[in-house]
């Protein structure tokens, strides 16, 4: 579903992505992980359709399609971008819209763009969007304000967002750091069950390892821009993770 080839970023002087490859098939679920620096977000961002690479060999495929080629959006960015979805640390929703309606905005892909920004969202839209909350495990919080939601409850709303989106990857860039055990465990769970029922693609940073070997059959550790472990989360060492971090 994803796959990347000799994807290089510099910042100045800092390599914050150097050649990486790899390839993530339909439905899996993958964890990332490395020290804060390695590139997590700014890998996550080049999927994302965010950043361009650098390299006249780098490129980004989604679903078979170059999303991005030698540094440049190529002109299947903007079919792609309905494909995938993003998921922040914070800030993922509108604060002072109500949770419905962030949810609904996951509509607006597709469908006419006048009526969204009217806010003019029909029967089914919002039957979908009430569904997608209930399915997260919120939802009565529909007409509340974004804002009164908790941590995990505004990242379980994105997740509901994307269901409605109906995207085929969910990209979460630590998803849960700022959360509680509890309230972190609910998100992950939510987001495995969307793997495994939707066949939905999951791509996850996380700080704590534990969630890796826990949740994920794949992780990818990357250090210094570069992918330094990718294989079953079982197979990640002790000694292996105490050098990473
Ligand atoms: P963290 O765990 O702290 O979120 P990370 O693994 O997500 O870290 P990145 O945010 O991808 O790391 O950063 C990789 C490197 O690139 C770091 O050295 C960072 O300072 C640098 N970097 C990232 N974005 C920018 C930017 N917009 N401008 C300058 N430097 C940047
Ligand atoms: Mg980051």
């Amino acid at each position: 579903a994803i796959s990347v080839s000799r994807l290089s970023k510099r910042f100045g002087t800092t390599k914050a992505l150097s050649d990486v490859s790899l390839r993530i098939g339909a439905g899996e679920m993958v964890a990332l992980i490395g020290a804060s620096g390695s590139g997590k977000s700014t890998l996550i961002r080049h999927l994302a359709g965010l950043e361009t690479g650098e390299g006249e060999a780098s490129r980004v495929e989604i679903f078979g399609t170059l999303a991005q080629g030698a540094g440049r959006m190529a002109p299947g960015a903007r079919e792609v971008r309905g494909d995938v979805s993003v998921i922040f640390q914070q800030f993922n929703l509108v604060s002072r819209l109500s949770v419905l309606t962030n949810v609904l905005i996951g509509t607006l892909g597709r469908i006419p763009r006048w009526r969204g920004t009217l806010g003019l969202f029909r029967r089914p839209e919002r039957q979908e969007a009430h569904a997608a909350l209930a399915r997260v495990g919120i939802g009565q919080t529909g007409a509340q304000r974004a804002s009164t939601l908790s941590g995990g409850q505004q990242q379980r709303a994105a997740i509901a967002r994307t269901l409605v989106q109906r995207a085929r990857i969910l990209l979460a860039d630590e998803p849960i750091a700022s959360l509680d055990p509890a309230s972190a465990r609910r998100v992950m769970d939510v987001l495995s069950e969307v793997n495994r029922t939707d066949g939905i693609t999951v791509l996850v940073s996380l700080h704590q390892v534990e969630y890796a070997r826990r949740y994920f059959a794949r992780t990818i550790a990357m250090r210094d821009g570069q992918i330094v472990f990718d294989g079953p989360s079982t197979a990640l060492t002790n000694d292996f993770l105490s050098e990473l971090y």
